[in-house]
């Protein structure tokens, strides 16, 4: 069994707090994705866990065992790093079988070691390129013997740091998939940490999201995704991100309306979220839309709308993306590519108010959830 508990955890380095009072569980052979920006606390998390970063407060614990004071190499931990650096002068084989010879752990015989890189290297379907050297070796290639270095001691607990993120996009793609295919073949629980979003919907069992080193929501995709918990999380998926429009929750004739700060008509609110609105009358909140279920329309719509000119149109392949600038601001939409739009032309937009997000604007929390 290889749960991992972070209990209270923080990191400071010198006066910089990295990671603020952190607590997360991770399930005996889950994987676990650690989502943020860069600096939000990401590495300096698996570091702490991996033993090569010690803990300035808290307890960590893999199984039962309380790791804080156990040496790195007692910790039967893995971890790859975005920047994997190969021997160049040692074959695929040997790079593969590097830490077997670490005089920290124990001595593994010929056959053994023949036999844990053989099947290492049939997992990451690299097993003939073992007597290459790493410059005879594409991108994709090099992260999967990085990859097998680390999977080869076949450790309790793997960590992953934005191991593809430096892939062109189409390898990236590629081994994302592989990665998810990967996943059921690895007797370890996982921690993957990145900042791009599409690869923790993609992965995770569980995503958390970080920021400034303090965790917002720990969920399924589905669940971070459809319920974020506030502002931040919901700004952490979508491309283009999610629209936010500032406003005031009023209430008019027995309705619920969301008024936004410029000349707007009032947007009505679903039935179903009234009881939780109720109590946020009179608040400032910012009503958040993902730009793929905003409907820009160029007549005026009977019920409600948000007045916008035209700033760009961009057609990129299938999909279009449309920036509607609404006093200061500027929105984004998902379109259809083939609908011209012309500069400065006159939007309207509208949406199903079902699919609305309301952030408090004073803690950003979601009054939804
Ligand atoms: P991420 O991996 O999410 O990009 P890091 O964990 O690397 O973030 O860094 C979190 C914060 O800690 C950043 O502000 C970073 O500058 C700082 N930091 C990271 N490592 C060190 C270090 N060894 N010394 C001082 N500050 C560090
Ligand atoms: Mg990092």
């Amino acid at each position: 069994m290889a749960c991992i508990v972070i209990k209270n955890v923080d990191k400071y380095y010198n006066e910089l707090q990295a990671v603020r009072n952190m607590n997360f569980d991770v399930l005996d052979r889950e994987f676990f994705v650690i989502l943020g920006p860069s600096g939000a606390g990401k590495t300096t998390t698996l570091k702490m866990i991996a033993g090569v970063e010690s803990i300035s407060k808290g307890d960590i614990y893999i199984g039962e065992r309380l790791i804080n004071d156990i040496p790195s190499e007692n910790r039967n931990v893995a971890m790859v790093f975005e920047s994997y650096a190969l021997y160049s002068h040692l074959s695929v084989f040997k790079n593969i079988a590097f830490p077997l010879f670490s005089p920290k752990r124990k001595k593994y015989s010929k056959s053994d070691i023949e036999e844990r890189v053989r099947k290492t290297a049939q997992l990451l379907s690299i097993d003939h390129l073992l007597h290459r050297k790493p410059s005879e070796l594409s991108g994709g290639q090099r992260q999967r013997v990085a990859l097998g270095r680390a999977l080869v001691c076949q450790p309790d607990v793997f960590l992953m740091d934005e191991p593809i993120s430096h892939l062109d996009a189409k390898k990236r793609n590629q081994m994302r998939s592989e990665l998810k295919n990967l996943k059921d073949s690895i007797d370890a629980t996982i921690i993957y940490v990145t900042h791009d979003y599409n690869e923790a919907l993609a992965l995770g069992d569980r995503i958390a999201i970080l920021h400034r080193g303090v965790i917002q929501q720990i969920g399924t995709p589905h669940e971070v995704y459809h319920n974020p918990v506030n502002r931040i999380v919901a700004e952490s998926f979508g491309d283009p991100p999610i629209n936010l429009f500032e406003g005031q929750l009023v209430k008019t004739d027995g309705g619920i309306y969301f008024k936004k700060n410029i000349e707007t008509s009032l947007i009505p609110t679903a039935l179903e979220h009234r009881d939780r609105l109720v109590p946020h009358i009179g608040k400032k909140v910012y009503a958040g839309i993902r730009s793929q279920y905003v409907i820009p329309v160029k007549e005026k719509p009977e019920d409600f709308y948000i007045p916008g000119k035209v700033f760009v149109h961009e057609i990129l392949g299938d999909d279009g993306i449309l920036t509607v600038s609404v006093g200061e601001d500027l929105f984004m939409i998902s379109t259809e590519p083939n609908i011209k739009y012309s500069l400065d032309e006159d939007i309207f937009l509208t949406w199903d108010v079902n699919r609305t997000h309301y952030f408090l604007k004073d803690t950003e929390e979601n009054i939804l959830i």
